[in-house]
């Protein structure tokens, strides 16, 4: 772990009511206590959920992310939001380019405009990239992410953007319980760190991992030199495990 302020984030995927959401806020306020906690905390429920958990969280050290942005600001995009919004519910940031969104048809393309638009509306974003087992078992994931990378971060090429973080998540791990290794997590994470700084201010951008984190594994992945936090899944949705893996960093 380096000097970045870790960052643990939730995502909920479609998981949650408004109502669920203000229980567990509720439940994971207590787990935390009122003590300044080290890493920042984030979750990311789904839309119809964003309101009332961002009103449940707010005052308090967590803060709630939607999962998906679009890069208009209004118009005919059915069932599509727009980060103005996301900004409207009160929530602080956005997921974008999720493996799950990308599956669904979200292109590179796409994931760069979305990115751009979230940040030019006040919003957070955490980028997701990541590779297929086939890319890894074919040695392509190195140029597979670096692709990702440009394709979503050259509209920022030069500047250092404060609300800017990367989560690397090989698709692989991602609710399969396999985690990446440490050493793998690591070392994939140091080539997403290389190419960002060829991008952007590679050195203070904070990387997270995301795939299958667990209270158990938490610490070894955020132990890693280059890992800045984790973006967490299934594990956090539960309240209890979640505020594990906070612990954890
Ligand atoms: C995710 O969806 O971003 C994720 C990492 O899921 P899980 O932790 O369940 O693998």
């Amino acid at each position: 772990m380096s000097d970045r302020r870790p960052l643990v984030a939730g995502n909920w995927k479609m998981h949650k009511t408004g109502a669920e959401a203000t229980e567990y806020a509720a439940a994971l306020l207590a787990e935390l206590g009122d003590g300044p906690v080290e890493a920042e905390v984030a979750v990311c429920p789904p839309f119809t959920a964003l309101q009332p958990a961002a009103a449940a969280f707010a005052g308090s050290q967590v803060a709630v992310l939607a999962q998906a942005v679009h890069e208009a600001d209004a118009g005919a995009h059915t069932g599509e939001i727009s980060a103005g919004m996301i900004a409207a519910t009160g929530a602080a940031g956005t997921l974008v380019g999720h493996s799950e969104r990308r599956a669904a048809g979200e292109t590179d393309a796409q994931v760069a405009v979305r990115v751009r638009a979230a940040i030019d509306a006040g919003l957070s974003v955490i980028l997701c990239v990541g590779e297929s087992l086939d890319q890894r078992e074919a040695g392509e994931t190195e140029a597979w992410l670096t692709a990702q990378l440009r394709a979503a971060l050259t509209p920022f090429e030069g500047v250092h953007e404060e609300r800017l973080s990367i989560a690397y998540e090989p698709i692989w791990a991602i609710g399969t319980g396999r985690t990446a290794t440490p050493q793998i997590a690591q070392e994939t994470v140091a080539h997403v760190r290389a190419v960002s700084a060829g991008l952007i201010d590679g050195e203070r951008v904070r990387i997270l991992y995301g795939g299958s984190v667990k209270p158990d594994n938490a610490s070894e992945l955020m132990g890693q030199k280059d890992i800045d936090g984790v973006l967490v899944g299934g594990a956090s949705l539960d309240a209890a495990s979640f505020a594990a893996i906070v612990r954890a960093a």
